[in-house]
């Protein structure tokens, strides 16, 4: 590794508090988790942003503080999560599962 990937080195620990994260919100919203969720499910980008929401009321000036590296971590967990629903890549579109059920 050369002396310009510096930077990255730590990114494992990173990665792994990512993980811990998806599985932390798995447990707690059971059912509700979106770890199943179908990569073209409209509740992905709503997550998402309710996250990032999260992070700007971090960065108020009445708003929670010290929580501004969990509020990202949360915003890297979501994403993390959906990218991994695409990489599943699931047989049958979103649109024509949603009307099976
Ligand atoms: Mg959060």
């Amino acid at each position: 590794m050369s002396d310009d990937m510096h930077c990255y080195r730590d990114d494992h620990a990173l990665y792994r508090e990512v993980l811990h994260a998806r599985l932390k919100a798995h447990e707690k919203h059971g059912d509700n988790s979106i770890e199943a969720e179908h990569p073209g499910s409209p509740r992905w980008l709503s997550i998402l942003v309710e996250e990032i929401g999260e992070v700007a009321n971090a960065l108020t000036y009445d708003g929670p503080t010290g929580n501004l590296r969990a509020e990202l971590v949360d915003v890297l967990a979501v994403a993390a999560a959906w990218v991994s629903a695409i990489d599943r890549k699931p047989a049958t579109p979103y649109a024509e599962q949603e009307t099976t059920k």
